[in-house]
């Protein structure tokens, strides 16, 4: 349903697209409302909660850039590039993600600084007052109602719902596993375990808890309290991320069980593809048995399980606090390479760290392992790199590009991205 009046339109349940692409334009995945007022073009989700904002100004940044806002209650902006970078080249997608929190991007990008920005930040929640004072009675009910409902779903309705989102999974989405870009981070995040094997001393992300299953009950709680939260939103839901930093290791029952069980509740949903994300690390990749690939493989979607592999150098190895032996990270590295190649449903995917401060030997044996695989280039099992704390884009390309032109495997930075 359309509705217009002078500079105002309104319209509700539009379909976007039924699968996700990767194109360098804002790309809408779902059903949504679509509101547009003088100088902005907001979008809304299913449940009334504003998802997108760009800018019609001649102000805004750029006519292909926009702001999302994460389940988790994050705002993002999509930076494109702008015609001097070849983003698609570092990070498999056509946009840079820019986040108003700490991560370790090596753009120097922040368009939360300008004011254009935020002022669209601040917009948003001028719509329903603007609309209540332009439309008064006017317009079918729908259209009042929609209006409504998106004033009741104000900031602090939202931080209710971003800290009932935190009480159900009982911990923070800290940081996404790099293959969500295939969905644009559009995740349900369903926990089955959390903590993690090791205690690195580098890491950014960790929990400081030591690993611990949930039970199939609390899995299964979790997963009827997300239903309810969600409500009508859950319609443009295609993918799972079993939490948290190595859901891998909960086993082949619950990663089974737990990834059968979302996926039945996400059947509903009118968009193509099902996708399941887990994080693992050396040992469990190492300890899983045969009939966990077997299972994940038959499941009705795709799967992708990203390693945290860091480097095959045993002395950057130790430096970094990680407690393992090179030989296993390198054993981890060829059980990856026969997994891919094994089931094509399933991905498995690695990562290393960057940083220019490393040893020379990290980056000799990430060579040697980058082209350690068959002699043909291979478009499964991306690599990812990951900036240890950001700093000078120069230095660290300087080293990851010799490894992209190298690399027989797809090879990418790896940035830090909450829900
Ligand atoms: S890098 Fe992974 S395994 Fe190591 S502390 Fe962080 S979350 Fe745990």
């Amino acid at each position: 349903m359309e509705f217009r009046d002078q500079e105002i339109a309104i319209e509700i349940g539009k379909q976007g697209e039924l699968r996700h692409r990767k194109v360098s334009y804002p790309l809408l995945v779902g059903t949504y409302h679509k509101i547009t007022l003088p100088g902005y073009v907001f979008f809304y989700d299913l449940k009334g909660d504003i998802k997108y904002i760009r800018g019609l100004g001649r102000d805004w940044p750029h006519p292909s850039e926009w702001l999302k806002r994460s389940k988790g209650g994050c705002w993002v902006y999509y930076f494109s590039g702008r015609y001097t970078e070849d983003l698609f080249d570092y990070l498999g997608e056509y946009y840079l993600p820019c986040f108003a929190y700490q991560s370790n991007s090596l753009w120097r990008v922040d368009p939360f600084a300008e004011e254009s920005v935020q002022r669209a930040l601040a917009a948003w929640e001028e719509v329903p007052g603007l609309l209540e004072q332009h439309l008064g009675k006017k317009g079918p009910s729908p259209i009042r109602d929609l209006v409504l409902r998106i004033g009741e779903r104000g900031r602090e309705a939202l931080q209710e719902s971003a800290r009932e989102l935190l009480r159900i999974n009982g911990d923070e989405v800290r940081v996404l596993p790099p293959d969500t870009r295939h969905v644009d981070y559009e995740v349900l995040p369903l926990f089955i375990a959390e903590g993690c094997l090791y205690d690195c001393a580098f890491c950014r992300v960790k929990s400081g808890r030591s690993f611990q299953s949930r039970s199939r009950e609390n899995v299964r709680g979790q997963l009827r309290e997300l239903e309810n939260l969600l409500g009508e939103e859950k319609a443009n839901l295609n993918a799972v991320f079993l939490g948290q930093d190595d859901a891998l290791h909960a086993g082949t029952e619950l990663v089974t069980d737990a990834a059968e069980m979302a996926l039945q509740s996400l059947r509903g949903s009118p968009l193509g593809d099902r996708y399941v994300f887990l994080f693992g690390s050396v040992d469990s990749l190492l300890a899983a048995e045969d009939k966990l690939w077997r299972n994940l493989a038959e499941l009705p979607c795709r799967t992708y399980v990203n390693i945290g592999l860091e480097s095959g150098d045993q002395d950057t190895l130790d430096r970094l606090g990680k407690p393992l032996r090179a030989e296993l990270v390198r054993e981890a590295f060829s059980r990856m390479l026969d997994l891919n190649e094994c089931y094509a449903n399933l991905e498995v995917s690695a990562n290393f760290l960057l940083d220019p401060g490393l040893p020379s030997d990290h980056w000799a044996e990430l060579e040697r392992l980058l082209r350690e695989v068959a002699v043909r280039p291979r478009s499964k099992g991306s690599i990812y790199l990951s900036p240890m704390r950001g700093g000078r884009k120069r230095e660290h390309m300087r080293l990851f590009q010799p490894l992209k032109m190298r690399s027989r495997l797809p090879l990418y930075l790896y940035l830090i991205q909450r829900l």
